[in-house]
């Protein structure tokens, strides 16, 4: 769930770090990437955004959508 990129980033919002198997990690990389902007300027679950959920969360994507909205909201509201 966590790991020492995780941590970094709670304190640094443009921490540019990512572990591939840390599930944490694949939140930020998310909230971070065109696909998910794209998206939330679309306010709408475009294919380029839904298939990299799927990729990276398979199954559990829509749980994992919760996260990144959660994730991209914490780093948004970084100094
Ligand atoms: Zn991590």
């Amino acid at each position: 769930m966590s790991c020492p990129d995780c941590t970094h980033a709670q304190a640094i919002k443009h921490w540019g770090g990512f572990h591939a198997s840390c599930h944490g990690c694949q939140v930020r990389a998310l909230a971070t990437g065109p696909a998910h902007h794209t998206a939330m300027q679309a306010n709408a679950m475009t294919p380029a955004y839904r298939s990299a959920l799927q990729r990276a969360f398979g199954e559990d994507w829509r749980a994992a959508h919760e996260e990144v909205k959660a994730e991209h909201e914490r780093i948004k509201g970084m100094a």
